[in-house]
């Protein structure tokens, strides 16, 4: 990096000790130094200095009481990080992990993924540090109207709409959205990932797992593969991982193992999904449980393991910095020839400087698994209009955006890295350009 190196020194000074967020920014930052180099007009514009710069970060205390009559204390945060081009939109992550440069790595990613799905939506997220495993649904319905109390005077179905992510699900959407309309008398799109019933949209549960496999089957067909007899790992076993392994399986992959946070089952004979649904979706039991049925398949404590099985395409849909270094160069070692991100930042930017090295096929995180964000912006789309698309319909629209969004990676790719291979710099170009132009269209305050 050498002209936007600067840029980057900046942001590793002004947001000390935010490891993630440096991360993602130094990500982005080398691969947009061609495009950049090209528009001096955005260089004298400060786009770059100032679309690292979140637009608003809101940090909230959420206080709430326990079944045992306790009060708690936890800590809320909504980054909204840029507009322009369209609302702010990005997920809401419940998890003892979440700290402010988590949420603000999330939410820099969510600018240029919500920019490549081509819908008009700009980029942001939030969250807790709150922990729902082993709450009962009182304590998160409490935890949730509580950070709904607050979130509530910043959100809004034209100004930013929040999702799900890790730890947030139907029910929580639920408590979440109840909460808001208690507040504000208003039912509006303000909430994504909505029950049926209620505003949600069909094929939303399924959209990202699916549409990380939609993005996958593009790529690997235009390498002449497909997923058809590939031996398949995924890690995680939340909403991602599980409509991953299905749509995988239903395009011809086995997928023979599976994670969570504990650990990671391998099953040689094929992962037996509709009782890991009824595991985790059903029951939110531990993965542990899963060779209590399926005795074949065993059960190994600790989650990087499961990279070191044998297999031919890896779909890290977890969480952030699961494939390291060492990972990434026993996956090569293994054979892995294609790896897909549906978690965001699962691989750490060296993990992808091998990958890119080995020749492999690459989907990264903001365009492999942007196929959630878009079926919000669908679900925004069906609340405005006060009607329902078919699943198929959704599906469909799903399933072309995903198509759209690897053909501008690729096309991207070849014209400013040479290398229609490189999706890193491809996918992370064709999301800057549009906001870029946009940004420096709407001007800034003289
Ligand atoms: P869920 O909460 O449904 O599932 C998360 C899964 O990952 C669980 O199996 C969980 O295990 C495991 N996990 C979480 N944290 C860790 C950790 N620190 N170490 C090991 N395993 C962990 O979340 P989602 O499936 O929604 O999200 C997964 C990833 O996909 C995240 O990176 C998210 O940002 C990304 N993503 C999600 C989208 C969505 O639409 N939901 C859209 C785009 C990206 P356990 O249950 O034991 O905690």
């Amino acid at each position: 990096m050498q002209l936007l190196k600067p840029v980057m020194d900046s942001v590793i000074a002004r947001n000390p000790g935010q490891a993630e967020f440096h991360q993602a920014v130094e990500e982005v930052l080398e691969t947009i130094e061609p495009v950049v180099a090209k528009h001096p007009e955005w260089m004298k514009a400060g786009i770059v200095e100032r679309i690292v710069e979140p637009e608003r970060q809101i940090m909230f205390r959420v206080s709430w009481v326990d079944d045992n009559g306790n009060v708690q204390v936890n800590r809320g945060f909504r980054v909204q990080f840029n507009s322009a081009i369209g609302p702010y939109k990005g997920g809401l992550r419940f998890h003892p992990s979440v700290n402010l440069s988590i949420i603000k790595f999330l939410g820099f990613e969510q600018i240029f993924k919500n920019s490549l799905t081509t819908l008009p939506i700009g980029g942001g997220k939030g969250g807790s540090d709150f922990d729902p495993k082993g709450k009962s649904d009182r304590e998160i319905m409490a935890f949730c109207q509580s950070f709904m109390t607050e979130l509530s005077k910043h959100i809004g179905a034209d100004t930013d709409v929040p999702a799900g992510d890790i730890g947030v699900g139907g029910r929580e959407i639920g408590y979440l959205y109840g909460q808001y309309k208690r507040i504000r008398n208003e039912f509006t799109g303000v909430l994504t990932g909505k029950g049926l019933g209620w505003g949600g949209s069909l094929t939303r549960t399924e959209a990202t797992g699916y549409g990380l496999c939609y993005f996958m089957d593009e790529a690997l067909r235009d390498h002449g593969k497909s997923f058809k007899d590939a031996i398949t790992v995924i890690s995680g076993s939340g909403n991602v991982a599980i409509y991953a392994a299905q749509k995988a399986t239903e395009l011809g992959a086995k997928v023979v193992a599976m994670s969570d946070s504990s650990g990671y089952v391998y099953d040689p004979e094929g992962i037996d999904l509709a009782l890991m649904k009824e595991l985790k979706e059903v029951k939110r039991a531990r993965i542990s449980e899963y060779v209590k049925t399926r005795t074949n398949a065993t059960f190994t404590v600790g989650c990087r393991g499961i990279w070191t099985i044998k297999c031919d395409i890896a779909l890290p849909c977890a969480t952030q910095n699961e494939i390291d270094a060492e990972s990434a160069d026993i996956l090569l070692k293994n054979g892995t020839w294609a790896i897909g991100e549906g978690a965001n930042m699962p691989s750490t930017n060296e993990a992808i400087a091998k990958y890119l090295k080995a020749g492999i096929i690459f989907g990264p995180a903001k365009a492999a698994n942007a196929g959630g964000v878009a079926t919000s912006a669908l679900e925004m789309s069906q609340n405005s209009m006060r009607l329902s698309w078919t699943f198929e319909e959704v599906d469909a629209k799903l399933k072309s955006i995903m198509k759209s969004i690897y053909k501008a990676a690729s096309d991207a790719a070849e014209e400013y890295a040479g290398d229609r291979n490189n999706l890193v710099a491809g996918a992370n170009i064709a999301g800057f350009v549009k906001v870029a132009n946009a940004m420096y269209a709407q001007g800034v305050a003289y």
